[in-house]
């Protein structure tokens, strides 16, 4: 135990002693580092700008590979090696469409956890990164060019805006008629469900969860199959797997019951159903509490539970939403579900 307890001490001398080189911990750049680490295939984990064993893990990966110094601190040497993807710095150059490198996979990360999207941060400025730069630019008020210069930058380093903070509950629309059968967490060989399992047969239409944009449409091989991403506001992204056929297409902006494919049983799956799940910051969470009940009370028969608010009596109450969603109204589902069709 005395030696374990010896590298305790020993780090927390580094730690204090790294106190003001912080900023090199700074979300962002724990994310650029994270994107640049995957795209190596040497991180596996999400690019969610937190540092933990992964990350470290990857860095200590690369270290050994390129022989340098095996400390698991990513400093200038590291970030040499990691080549296109480790540098230039964020906020050395005004970022824009057909860049490249760690400044643009900082700004993904930064975009993304204001909620603007762009799905991914893979350090290539692509179209879906342009738009999420003019959406940034539109919220913040700020000149809208789609190029991400000092004052996007700085409009989205100051943390988590208004616009990424949930002013009330933040609910999803049931994406298929259909009971759950496996719940998120639910034991799997190798790792834990990420998501809900409903149950459907081949053929059920899948409805989009809430207003959004798909920002994935295509067969994925990890597992997935035919896959649909959409991307929220404040940071949410909801995942449709399994599809027989999909309906969406990359860009299209969906409200809560766009079709966006059909349920099948492709890729890493026993049979038809659809594996639906919801991420913040591109980590899976528990989809079921932020589920409305309605579909499942009507498919059930069954009224829904007491307290349990849905769309119709929400539109008919007080929480009726204008015909424009609020900035930092978070009714992802309802946003224009209440407005007039
Ligand atoms: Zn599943």
């Amino acid at each position: 135990m005395r030696p374990v307890r010896a590298i305790g001490a020993l780090a927390l001398v580094a730690i204090l002693l790294a106190a003001p080189a912080r900023a090199d911990a700074s979300p962002a750049r724990v994310a650029a580092l994270q994107s640049a680490l995957q795209g190596l295939h040497l991180y596996r984990g999400y690019v969610d700008g937190i540092a933990g064993p992964l990350t470290r893990r990857g860095v200590l990966a690369l270290q050994r590979r390129r022989h340098l110094a095996v400390d698991g601190v990513a400093g200038p040497r590291t970030r040499r090696a990691l080549g296109w993807r480790g540098r230039p710095g964020l906020g050395s150059r005004a970022i824009r469409q057909g860049n490249r490198g760690w400044d643009v996979a900082a700004l993904q990360f930064l975009l993304q956890r204001a909620g603007h999207g762009p799905g991914r941060a893979d350090g290539v400025f692509g179209p879906l990164t342009r738009a999420a730069v003019v959406r940034a630019q539109r919220a913040a008020g700020v000149a809208v060019d789609g190029v991400a210069g000092p004052v996007t930058i700085r409009s989205l380093r100051g943390g988590p805006s208004a616009a990424d903070t949930p002013t009330g509950p933040v609910r999803f629309l049931r994406p298929v008629d259909g009971p759950i059968a496996d719940g998120f967490g639910a034991p799997r060989s190798d790792h834990t469900h990420q998501g809900l399992d409903f149950p459907v047969p081949y053929g059920t239409r899948v409805g989009a969860a809430g207003v959004g944009t798909t920002i994935f449409a295509g067969y994925n091989y990890g597992g997935f199959g035919n896959l649909v991403v959409i991307q929220h506001r404040l940071g949410f992204t909801t995942w449709y797997a399994h599809l027989s056929t999909i309906t969406s297409w990359v860009g299209e902006e969906v409200v809560g019951g766009t079709r966006i494919g059909y349920v099948g049983s492709t890729g890493a799956s026993t049979g038809p159903h659809l594996h639906f799940e919801v991420r913040r910051y591109d980590t899976p969470i528990d989809p079921a509490p932020l589920l409305l009940s309605t579909v499942a009370a009507r498919a059930s028969g069954a009224r829904p539970a007491t307290g349990v608010a849905t769309p119709a009596a929400e539109c008919a109450g007080k929480h009726r939403e204008p015909r424009q969603p609020r900035p930092g109204a978070d009714w992802i589902a309802r946003e224009r579900l209440c407005a007039p069709r």
